[in-house]
């Protein structure tokens, strides 16, 4: 994997500022759906807020030493998002700014030291806090276009994409799936994934490869115009 701890932070950086942008709308476009089935633009916008607040925990975590998953229970995730579909317009906004300022601010004051500190992720994974940027950086880039509100991948950055794409293929191959073999049209990165099947050649824009991978809205088929092979669902 070739992206850096600089890279996730400027990343992180960048879909921060692009979510913020896209969420800031009145409450009837945050009461609409967003492209993730069976939530408004108002759940998304509270997962976000609350992932911000959950990474937070994981900083503190770093910064001392003192045990503080990212959320105490799954019941306790699935009410702030509830909580924060509930909210005005203005109260969600708030909380989405407020939470992004915080963590932006804690993880500015981490030592060198404390960002090799080992966390524990909401999957159980043991990460050093530097491992935090990338995870803030695909949960707002991802998100941000998941809002609907116009943005696509090919908004975000090709490195990004690239990183996203090595790490989507890094978890499906560890899952069922079919074979696959993909390659950047414009870029010419590629990605085998091995699976079922002989490996379904697919090929396209970066931006429109990683839609495919990450089980977004795509325009990528097969050779022949052929469907591309249906996926399971990614995050
Ligand atoms: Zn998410």
């Amino acid at each position: 994997m070739s992206r850096t701890f600089e890279d996730a932070r400027r990343w992180a950086q960048l879909g921060t500022v692009l979510f913020v942008q896209a969420a800031d709308l009145d409450d009837a476009a945050l009461d609409a759906p967003s492209a993730l089935p069976g939530w408004t633009r108002k759940h998304l916008v509270a997962h976000v807020a609350a992932n911000a607040d959950a990474l937070g925990n994981l900083v503190h975590w770093a910064a001392t030493g003192e045990h503080t998953p990212m959320y105490s229970s799954p019941e306790e995730r699935a009410a702030g998002i509830e909580r924060g579909a509930g909210m005005t317009a203005a109260e969600l906004t708030g909380w989405l700014h407020r939470s992004a300022e915080e963590l932006a601010a804690s993880t500015a004051a981490l030592s060198d030291e404390q960002w090799q500190s080992p966390v524990v992720t909401a999957q159980g994974r043991t990460v050093p806090a530097t491992e935090l940027p990338w995870m803030r950086s695909r949960e707002v880039c991802v998100h941000a276009i998941d809002l609907g509100t116009g943005l696509t991948f090919a908004d975000l950055p090709a490195d990004f994409l690239a990183a996203l794409c090595d790490d989507v293929i890094g978890k499906r191959a560890q899952g069922p799936g079919p074979a696959l073999l993909l390659e950047a049209t414009d870029t010419g990165a590629r990605w085998e994934l091995s699976g079922e099947g002989l490996p379904a050649p697919l090929t396209g824009p970066l931006h429109e490869i990683t839609a495919y991978l990450t089980g977004r809205a795509h325009a990528l088929t097969a050779p022949g115009g052929a469907p591309a092979p249906a996926l399971a669902a990614w995050l």
